[in-house]
């Protein structure tokens, strides 16, 4: 098989691939990919977007792998249409992102970051910093009880917190885990928001998800509440929640926004990240050594089961 990885991916684990034919192009992007695609039998992306114009371009694709849980900068229906089976990694980083995502509310909390810029420009400013809450005994609502909202809300039943929980699907709201921990269950989302402290996202980007932290949301939620998201930016009107952060003291812990650039690095203005109530990581929930091994270890998976004439995580 002829193999591109259009991201980084580990070297240790592509050794268990060298029966075939890997091309490592990590620099590729949503516009060069086009142009690099060509014969190839299996493509494997991180964040690279995966256009039309890149499955038009394919002339011998036969399964696109997301390094990864999130699909939604793949063109799924797209590649169905095509006969290409798009296929993901779930809950490999679940407990990274969950991990991030404890730190951010525990950071918002105790002002860490503010904190930590002091001390390096030289100021000593106990006083300033010695309003937290605390988090023991604090509610906290998880929306989207999947791999990573599982993982978090384990986490922070741990802290001490109360876990109320929002999901779709009807059989996490009633799972083992569920049960076993008494994570509150509610029918929908303003209920949820209305009752807790602290609310997480876990929710994958799709056309129901996109802007649903809106205006009713945000008016429903507590005064001063915490709102994290690890999940995807556009999950979040970012507007109403700016407008919730001014009028109601809301404070929100982000590692994703709505127009983030499209690589690693680049120019970022976001009135958002710039606000006092907020303190925010670059898309980076995923990046920890552990994940990104688990992953590439799912990815050699699907490949290996592939090559067996089985199809392992299709999503489309
Ligand atoms: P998952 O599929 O295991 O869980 C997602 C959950 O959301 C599912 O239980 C699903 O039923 C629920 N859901 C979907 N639509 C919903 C809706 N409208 N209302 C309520 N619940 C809904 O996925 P996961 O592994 O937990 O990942 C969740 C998302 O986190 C990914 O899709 C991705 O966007 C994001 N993510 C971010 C990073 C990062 O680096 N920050 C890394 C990995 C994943």
């Amino acid at each position: 098989m002829k193999i591109l990885f259009a991201d980084k991916f580990p070297q240790a684990e592509q050794a268990n691939l060298s029966q075939h034919d890997c091309h490592n192009q990590p620099d590729l992007s949503a516009d060069s990919l086009p142009g690099a695609i060509a014969d190839h039998d299996i493509l494997v992306v991180r964040s690279t977007k995966v256009t039309p114009q890149t499955i038009d371009a394919a002339t011998d694709l036969k399964l696109i792998i997301r390094a990864g849980a999130g699909t939604n900068t793949i063109d799924k229906a797209y590649a169905a249409e095509k006969g290409i089976a798009v296929c993901n990694t779930p809950g490999k980083n679940a407990l990274a992102v969950a991990e991030l995502a404890m730190g951010l509310m525990l950071s918002l909390d105790r002002h860490i970051p503010a904190a930590t810029a002091d001390l390096k420009n030289g100021v000593w400013n106990k006083k300033t910093y010695s309003v937290a809450d605390g988090i023991y005994g604090k509610s906290v609502g998880v929306i989207g009880f999947g791999a990573i909202g599982q993982a978090f809300a384990e986490r922070a039943q741990a802290f001490g917190m109360d876990v109320h929980i929002y999901d779709r699907n009807d059989k996490l709201n009633g799972s083992e885990l569920q049960k076993q921990m008494g994570f509150r269950v509610h029918a929908d989302m303003l209920s949820l928001v209305a009752a807790v402290d602290v609310i997480s996202l876990h929710v994958p980007l799709n056309d129901v998800t996109r802007g649903m932290i809106n205006a009713d949301i945000v008016a429903a939620m507590r005064q001063h509440a915490m709102l994290i998201n690890t999940s995807r930016g556009e999950v979040v009107d970012e507007a109403a929640l700016l407008q919730g952060i001014t009028e109601k003291g809301i404070r929100a812990g982000l590692d994703v926004f709505c127009h983030e650039p499209g690589s690693g690095s680049g120019a970022f203005d976001s009135a958002l990240a710039k606000h006092p109530n907020v303190i925010g990581t670059h898309h980076i929930g995923a990046s920890t050594q552990q994940a990104q091994l688990a992953v590439a270890q799912g990815v050699v998976n699907i490949i290996n089961s592939f090559v067996a004439g089985e199809l392992m995580h299709r999503v489309n």
